[in-house]
């Protein structure tokens, strides 16, 4: 598969490389880590998203050159590689463009459903903790020695981001295998990177961190937590949406809660995101609200307001709950 998968990737001259939108560390990490692969295999790519790196993830190379993709950029693309989302709708504005194109499109990506029939070749597989890990088995297969220390530094970003450090479910021995030889190849100092992603807070998150950690709700026999954040708790702070990153997994650390979602207030819309610790499937809860992701991690936007989005998540929890008894 990644044979076959790299030898499609060689036949282009100017490929579109696309992360997810509203990125994380995997979609951004794999993006720029295949960035590399490419320009080393002698291919040119152009890359996009609709949306900013996240704040803790700039000093990563090359993430400069990530840009809003417009049709005339587009139209310089002979082929697309798709990074970390399985359907065009994941990547933004020009998903339309997407879907319409002639031009061969590709996808590497470890989310369960199965991909999009559109995708001509695939290196997917939804048994690894990120798809970070499967641009390593990329480079592995074409060449360890070729992981420098930027890849190695955005290879290793994308997996402890998508693993919550190390700990989700998904992390298996082969994720550490993966992560020795990143360090070992690449001579990269984990500590100086975790420092980078996770030590960048300011005093104004924590705020925020206060204000949310006052208004957990636990359902269902204790086993759901909730916690909201308003427009209001961030003009408050002087808070952006890119500063709750992480904050849905604090009451996943009281004991017997089973699954915690964080709901903000975007426009007229609530975002949810959703994590778990191996009891029901959250990918398929969030499907009930158009949204996406795998067992333990996923998200979805509702219509607004917040008061109306809580109890219909909290019910489609407790239901599931309720069904595996
Ligand atoms: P987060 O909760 O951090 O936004 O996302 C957790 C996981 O769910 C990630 O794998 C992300 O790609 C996926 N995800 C988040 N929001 C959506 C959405 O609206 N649609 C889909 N299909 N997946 C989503
Ligand atoms: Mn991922």
């Amino acid at each position: 598969m990644i044979k076959k998968f790299a030898k499609a990737l060689r036949q282009h001259k100017i490929l579109g490389l696309i992360s997810h939108v509203n990125p994380d560390g995997d979609t951004i990490g794999s993006q720029l880590a295949l960035y590399n692969w490419l320009t080393q295999n002698g291919i040119d790519a152009l890359l996009f998203n609709d949306d900013p790196v996240p704040p803790n993830l700039v000093w990563l190379a090359h993430q400069e050159k990530i840009r809003v993709a417009d049709a005339k950029m587009l139209d310089q693309c002979d082929g697309f590689l798709f990074v970390d989302g399985n359907h065009p709708s994941r990547f933004g504005a020009m998903s339309d463009y997407f879907e319409k194109t002639d031009k061969p499109v590709y996808l590497i990506d470890h989310h369960p459903d199965p991909p999009h029939q559109f995708f001509r070749e695939k290196l997917w597989d939804a048994g690894v903790s990120s798809t970070a890990c499967l641009v390593y088995t990329l480079y592995k297969e074409t060449g360890l020695g070729k992981i420098n220390k930027e890849t190695a530094e955005a290879l290793y970003s994308g997996i402890v981001t998508d693993t919550g450090s190390f700990r989700f479910a998904s992390v298996t021995a082969e994720t550490h295998f993966i992560i020795g030889d990143i360090i070992k190849v690449g001579g990269l100092s984990p500590s100086e990177i975790h420092e980078r992603i996770y030590d960048d807070k300011n005093l104004s998150q924590y705020q925020l961190l206060g204000l949310v950690l006052q208004n957990i709700r636990l359902h269902c026999n204790n086993q759901v937590a909730t916690i909201y954040v308003t427009q209001e708790m961030l003009t408050e702070t002087g808070c952006i949406l890119d500063d709750l990153e992480g904050f849905v997994n604090y009451p996943l650390s009281i004991k017997g809660v089973l699954v915690s979602v964080i709901f903000y207030e975007r426009d007229d819309l609530v975002k949810i995101s959703l994590r778990g610790k191996s009891a029901i499937d959250l990918n398929k809860t969030a499907r009930v609200f158009q949204g996406g992701g795998h067992f333990n991690a996923a998200g979805a936007w509702l219509p607004g307001p917040l008061e109306k989005a809580i109890p219909k998540v909290v019910a489609e929890i407790a239901s599931r709950i309720e069904g595996q008894k």
